[in-house]
């Protein structure tokens, strides 16, 4: 672990910026005086954000004192925090045409659609996901008619191999991986079947498959068994049965194992079933933290429990994680994930210029878990501002 004190001699050490050069270069758009934290580059202090040509031209200390003359346009971030664009990998954001836009709003720079469509209509998402704004990609429902009340695969013949198979081959550019619905609700007796399909298609194309565990009829290391390097499980925190820790506060050894090879492990917070406070904690305290955060975002999660993105990482932050941590789970850990966002969940210099300004909150703030379970919280984060290829954009009202 890297402590404060080394975060910020790394940045010192990083970003001075030669005043001279920093007068020279014509900048954009300047985020001014608001306190960085960057993972990716181990940052964490007060400093000026120069953006030239959509990409991060320059970090430093008062780049925007230097360029006052020039009258860059400049957004004041004085008393707030300036990170990395989120990015949000289990999104139902494809699931409506205003879906982009308002997760946008909400800091989110890149997102996913995990699995809101099947073959059947997977061009519904797609249309979406191609008229957005940001980096996004949607991951195909092995279910062919997507996510349906009833269930998606309850009935095995929807789980459709070829039709899946079909649908990635027309559509290469942005289909990202293939996602499996598992809980009981959902497929039933069917689930090891339904993933074992699932990954015939994804492997296939080389793509990942991401898991929504939790109540499930297999036993989770049985399913655990068919994952590969890159996958993804999400609904991490879910409840028994099947959660990823045992009564006495154990994570499965087939569940550190499987981290080990190399699948990683997604909180998707959601409504129903995926997020219980007191699982959380214990998976927390056993050292197992998420390599993601994600808010598994719908129309409806926009008002309960989920709000946006900031919200949900606040709760981590509640949980006990620090702000370096769940930043690294909005940004460089989710940047990791999909090819779609390399280089991105970064400032570092040459990037692309997506940045998120939040404002940490101090107060008495509520939240609640999947099954109306209350707790306080002293901090939260809000969206205050969004910056997308070098453009400010409109912010949550
Ligand atoms: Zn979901």
């Amino acid at each position: 672990m890297v402590n404060r004190r080394q975060f910020v001699c790394a940045a010192a050490a990083l970003v001075r910026v030669p005043d001279v050069l920093a007068a020279a270069v014509k900048y954009d758009l300047i985020v001014k005086g608001g306190r960085i934290i960057d993972p990716s580059r181990k940052i964490d202090a007060i400093r000026d954000v120069a953006i030239a040509n959509g990409r991060i031209a320059a970090i430093g200390a008062n780049i925007a004192g230097n360029a006052a003359a020039t009258g860059v346009e400049t957004i004041d971030a004085g008393g707030k925090l300036v990170v990395p664009g989120l990015i949000d990998i289990h999104t139902h954001a494809a699931r409506v045409n205003e879906g982009p836009a308002l997760c946008l709003a909400d800091g989110v720079t890149g997102w996913i659609d995990a699995g809101s469509q099947g073959a059947d209509r997977i061009g519904e998402t797609i249309a979406v996901a191609k008229s957005a704004p940001q980096q996004c990609r949607v991951l195909i429902n092995i279910g062919r008619a997507g996510i349906l009340p009833e269930g998606d695969t309850m009935d095995l013949s929807r789980a459709d191999v070829a039709a899946a198979r079909d649908a990635i081959g027309k559509n290469r550019d942005m289909i990202a991986g293939v996602k499996a619905r598992l809980s009981r609700d959902v497929a039933g007796a069917n689930d090891f079947e339904v993933l074992r399909r699932a990954q015939e298609v994804a492997s296939s194309f080389h793509l990942p498959v991401m898991i929504h565990m939790g109540q499930t009829v297999s036993p989770l290391p049985k399913l655990l068994a068919l994952l590969k390097p890159g996958d993804i499980v999400t609904h991490m925190f879910a409840p028994p049965p099947n959660s990823i820790i045992d009564d006495s506060g154990h994570i499965l050894p087939e569940v550190i194992a499987a981290r080990r090879r190399g699948v990683r492990f997604d909180l998707g917070n959601g409504r129903t079933g995926h997020l219980r406070w007191d699982i959380a904690e214990s998976v927390l305290k056993a050292g197992f933290l998420p390599d993601t955060l994600s808010t598994d975002w719908t129309p409806e999660g926009r008002a309960a429990q989920v709000i946006d993105f900031p919200n949900v990482m606040s709760k981590f932050l509640m949980l006990g994680m620090s702000l370096d941590q769940v930043v690294a789970c909005a940004t460089v850990n989710a940047s990791a994930v999909f090819p779609v966002f390399r280089n991105r969940g970064t400032l570092k210099v040459g990037a692309p210029a997506d940045v998120a300004v939040l404002e940490l909150r101090e107060g008495t703030f509520e939240f609640v878990d999947n099954y109306g379970n209350k707790r306080t919280g002293r901090q939260r984060l809000f969206p205050s501002a969004t910056v997308l290829a070098g453009k400010r954009v409109a912010t949550r009202a």
